[in-house]
This record gives structure tokens, C-alpha cells and sequence, in this order.
């Protein structure tokens, strides 16, 4: 039996892959594949109208927003962002706490002024910014719910910043219950959490649109795609049904709150695993763990290639630390069971009782 920890793509829910699966062969008895039928038919039409519902229904959101699945992954949004919500005269505040918000920072300050609101450079990124300081003035405040390659998650959300609250949640979306309607703007690359590779979600407050004076590519301006409800141009259609089929599963198996749950309940396991063995550090503060990706260190080299080998002939894929952390990374997005949480933490356990 596999146990699958990767960080991305990631597991999905084996009843999504059976039923995608059939999708591309027969798509709802129409015979003809999901992959060669127009995106504006009676066919496809209502997976897009569904998975757009389904993404509010599950958040709680009202008619202010609008779900949209778009091209590009999240790394588009890191320029879409402030492209469509940043004057260039303007400043936007972002919090500095890793890979994935320094590459968002990168792109922002090629529309505007970036103000740093809080930074976690000095703990090498192992916590978060305490204080945030946003002026008032600022055109929005970003945040990254998860970072995934640091392990860090924001337990407390900065929702009363002042300004519209613009979130990447690439790596925790749907996981837990948050105040979703307190965001401006929330996006996500598909491929951790919700789905497969080659759509993200953007989540958007409408009122916050239409203020940036700059000229936008057609492609490039939300307002254009919730005009065309998600379908000004050919959408991933097999990554959207998949998204959709995620979606699905989320609702059936309790919602958020469930979720939610099932991802403290898996985490509390691992991260008690890791602090009753001193073989494994834990990296990150620990009121700054992440229940998505959890990072620790083995510091006897021999024994960390070991442990990497132990987890292979037991069949965890995936633990290998991100190449700039080192060390271990644990995911536990939604579709990773609590067997597969117990069944690595079990390993850890033997593994040092015997070496430890
Ligand atoms: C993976 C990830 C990204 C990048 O996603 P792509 O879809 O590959 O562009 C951005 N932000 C976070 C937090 C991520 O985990």
C-alpha cells in the first residue's frame, strides 16, 4: 500500500480519480469523452456553473462574489493581483513569511509600491510576523495562508488590517473554516488541495474591482471573466470537472467543518510524533505549524538517509524535505487519510525506539 505525502500534486480522493477517469472515456453516457465536447455546450456548461456554486456554497459567500477558474496556476495570480488592484503609484502591503510570498512581492513591485507589513526573514521564515503594521493608505494587504515549503500557516488571520484582505491559499484552501467573506480576494492553484494541475481559483469581492487606472490585457482583467461566467476563453475543462469532483467530495464527506477536523486530528498525531521523539526537530514555532505540510530535521545525516530509506520500503512517498529546507516534509492535504497519518507516525515511532 502507497501512502502519498507529496506537496504538490498531491492525493486526491480515489472515488475523484475513478470518476474523472470515466469522464474521459464516456462523459455522462453521452458518448463522447469529456475531452472532446465543446466548453459552451449543454454538456459542459453546467460543470462550470456547478463548480463556480459549489466553490460559495462551501465558503458561505454571498452575491458580492464571484468564483472564478482560471488559467496559469498560481504564480499568474502573483501578477494578476496587482495588475488588476494596485495603482502605480500606489503601495501595497504584503507579509514576508517564505518562498511563495517573496515570489508574490517580487511581482507586485512591477505594477507599484510594496510595503512589507511583517516579515518572518529573521527565524528563517520558521514564524510569522507577530505585529502587522498596514497604513491605512495601502491599496491591499496579502497574505499566504500556508506556506508550503516553510511550513507555516496563519492560525490567527489578520481579517480587521483596514484594507481588502488578498490571501493565497494555494496550499490550504478548503481545509478549514475561515471568514471567508471578510476577504477581498482569495486565489489557488488547484493542484494541492482541490484538484489537478492547470486551473487556480480566484474568489473575489467584486466591489474591490475597477480602481486601477492602467490599461488590463482582456485576458488579464477579472472583470472580464465574471462577465463571461468563467468562460471568456476555452477553460481547462478535464482540470475544472476534476476540481469539480473535488468540490463534491468536500460537501459530501461534511463540509468545511469537517475538514477541518480531520485535518487537526492528522496533524495533532504527527506533531506529537515529533515532539515525543527527540531523533526529530520540528522546525517550525510551534503556534505557527502548518496542518498542511509539516517540516522537522533529523541532524544525524546517517540516520536522516536511513529514515528517507525506511519511508520508501514502507511505501511513504513524498517526505523528502523541499530542496531549501532540507530535512523532512510531511503533506496532509484533505484526501490523506488519518491511516496514512498513523501509518508513517508508527514508522517514526519504531524507527526511534531502535536508533533514537
Ligand atoms: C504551489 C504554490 C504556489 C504556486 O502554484 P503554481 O500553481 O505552481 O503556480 C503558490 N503559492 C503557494 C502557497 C503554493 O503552495
Amino acid at each position: 500500500m502507497i501512502h502519498n505525502f507529496n506537496a504538490g500534486p498531491s492525493a486526491l480522493p480515489k472515488e475523484v480519480f475513478e470518476e474523472a477517469s470515466r469522464a474521459v472515456l464516456d462523459f455522462n453516457g453521452s458518448g463522447l469523452s469529456l475531452l472532446e465536447i465543446g466548453h459552451r455546450t449543454p454538456l459542459f456548461e453546467p460543470v462550470m456553473a456547478e463548480a463556480r456554486a459549489l466553490v460559495k456554497e462551501l465558503m458561505q459567500l454571498g452575491d458580492d462574489f464571484e468564483a472564478l477558474f482560471l488559467h496559469g496556476g498560481a504564480t499568474t495570480q502573483f501578477m494578476q493581483v496587482p495588475m488588476n488592484l494596485l495603482n502605480e503609484q500606489e503601495v501595497a502591503a504584503y507579509t514576508e513569511t517564505g518562498t511563495w510570498a517573496n515570489k508574490a512581492i517580487k511581482e507586485a513591485k512591477l505594477f507599484g509600491h510594496v510595503e512589507i507589513a511583517g516579515s518572518g526573514k529573521e527565524s528563517n521564515y520558521m514564524a510569522l510576523p507577530k505585529h502587522l503594521s498596514v497604513s491605512p493608505t495601502s491599496a491591499y494587504l496579502h497574505i499566504t495562508t500556508n506556506e508550503t515549503i516553510a511550513g507555516t500557516q496563519w492560525q490567527d488571520i489578520p481579517y480587521d488590517c483596514g484594507v481588502p484582505l488578498v490571501a493565497d491559499m494555494s496550499s490550504d484552501i478548503f481545509s478549514r473554516q475561515l471568514d471567508f467573506k471578510r476577504f477581498g480576494l482569495m486565489y489557488a492553484g488547484a493542484q494541492k488541495n482541490m484538484g489537478a494541475a492547470g486551473v487556480n481559483i480566484v474568489v473575489i469581492d467584486k466591489n474591490i474591482l475597477g480602481k486601477v487606472n492602467r490599461v488590463i490585457p482582456t485576458i488579464l482583467d477579472y472583470r472580464n471573466h465574471i462577465k463571461e461566467a468563467s468562460m471568456l476563453n476555452t477553460p481547462p475543462v478535464f482540470a475544472v470537472y476534476v476540481a469539480l469532483l473535488t468540490l463534491r467530495w468536500v460537501k459530501k464527506n461534511g463540509g468545511l467543518a469537517e475538514m477541518e477536523r480531520r485535518n487537526t486530528a492528522k496533524a495533532e498525531l504527527l506533531y506529537n510524533t515529533i515532539d515525543r521523539f527527540p531523533l526529530y526537530r520540528g522546525l517550525v514555532h510551534k503556534a505557527d505549524r502548518s496542518k498542511m505540510n509539516a517540516v522537522f530535521v533529523i541532524d544525524n545525516p546517517q540516520l536522516e538517509k536511513e529514515f528517507q530509506e525506511t519511508c520508501k520500503a514502507n511505501g511513504m512517498v513524498g517526505v523528502k524535505g523541499h530542496r531549501s529546507v532540507g530535512g523532512f516534509r510531511v503533506s496532509m492535504y484533505n484526501a490523506v487519510t488519518i491511516e496514512s497519518v498513523s501509518a508513517l507516525c508508527s514508522l517514526m515511532e519504531t524507527f526511534a525506539t531502535q536508533k533514537g
